[in-house]
């Protein structure tokens, strides 16, 4: 039977606006890099992406080759789509994204024209969607002409197969190249999609102001830094957990230094009355450049401790100065 979505699920969540455009997105969206494969049972994933779409998360964040295998988080997607989603197609908001390695061959990657546009009509194929709301070059390609990746982009929205363009993975200048570019073609950059986390400070060092200055977004992946910013590793590494099972989190991470420094944050969290996950993803979001946190999550009791991160009282200035403190030690 079709889902029926809650009646409520607009009650709790927030909605931020992305820059200077006409788009809010859920303080809180869910991505389908990992848990969305064929690996995963398919009644998680539905019970999952159900709950979330129920308590007010209404983008989902894809890309070509999601998985394991390739393009089977959106085959996947594609199924729960067509069983549950289908009557709320104009309440989703959908990425996908192609630069990273998807096919064999000199057009399966990086940030072609050809890769681009090919690799979003496969995706629109798993999916069975007419369109994305936003597509994304997944990566900066040193080796190709931003101006065609751009191109593209434009093409992608121009044709009706993408509503906005976004980017992932830029630098500063080539964010602030990127929207140029795009102005110029008259298809604005709506969203950079950058890891941010209380471990990963990365788009401070620039892509936070770049995306201030030109009016756009900065939607934050990994926001717990992979499942190190809760409490899944603190006392060992659980069987099922992503260190022990995938390739992207590995046991190097876990260094005592930074045992010491997860349980000292988990304590902060506790006196305030929430978890590390929460706390990591409160500490994101008080940016305003950051229009959402892009969460993963294997089970719905992840999804919805997280959620319940939407509301709880900001950080104050010392809170966010002894952060600060714990991590520089
Ligand atoms: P997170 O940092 O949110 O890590 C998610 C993992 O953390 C989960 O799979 C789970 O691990 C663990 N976890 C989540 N919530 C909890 C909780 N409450 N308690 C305990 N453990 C928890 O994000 P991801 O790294 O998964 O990235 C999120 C999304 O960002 C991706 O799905 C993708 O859409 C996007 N992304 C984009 C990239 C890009 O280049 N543009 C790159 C990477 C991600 P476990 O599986 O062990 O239970």
């Amino acid at each position: 039977m079709i889902h029926s979505a809650a009646e409520n699920r607009y009650q709790s969540m927030r909605y931020r606006r992305a820059g200077r455009s006409g788009v809010e997105l859920p303080a809180v969206s869910l991505g389908l890099w990992h848990n969305f494969g064929d690996t995963q049972p398919m009644e998680v994933q539905r019970a999952v992406l159900r709950r979330a779409f129920d308590l007010g998360v209404t983008h989902f964040d894809l890309a070509n080759n999601y998985g394991p295998p390739y393009g089977s988080a959106e085959a996947n997607f594609g199924v729960h789509f067509r069983a549950d989603f289908r009557p709320y197609r104009d309440e989703l908001f959908i990425a996908s994204k192609a630069g990273w390695d998807m096919w064999p061959g000199p057009y399966g990657n990086g940030g072609s024209r050809k890769y681009l546009l090919a690799s979003l009509d496969q995706s629109l194929g798993r999916m069975g969607l007419d369109y994305v709301d936003v597509f994304y070059s997944h990566r900066y390609d040193p080796d190709t002409p931003l101006e065609e990746t751009m191109g593209a982009l434009d093409t992608a929205v121009r044709s009706g197969r993408a509503l906005y363009a976004g980017i992932s993975n830029y630098g500063p200048d080539e964010h602030r190249r990127a929207v140029r570019i795009l102005r110029d073609l008259g298809t604005p950059v709506l969203l950079n999609q950058s890891a941010y986390s209380i471990l990963n400070r990365e788009p401070e060092r620039g892509v936070l102001d770049a995306v201030g200055e030109t009016g756009t977004a900065l939607i934050a992946y990994s926001p717990l830094a992979q499942g190190l910013l809760t409490d899944r590793y603190l006392n060992g590494v659980p069987a099922d957990s992503r260190m022990a099972v995938g390739h992207f989190l590995t046991e190097d991470a876990l260094t005592e230094e930074r045992l010491t420094l997860l349980r000292a944050l988990n304590k902060l969290a506790g006196d305030r009355g929430q978890t590390l996950a929460q706390l990591a993803l409160t500490w994101i979001l008080r940016d305003p450049r950051v229009v959402s946190v892009i969460v993963g999550a294997s089970s719905v009791r992840q999804l919805e401790q997280n959620l319940s991160a939407v509301g709880q009282p900001d950080l104050t200035e010392p809170e966010i100065a002894e952060i600060d403190r714990l991590c520089a030690q």
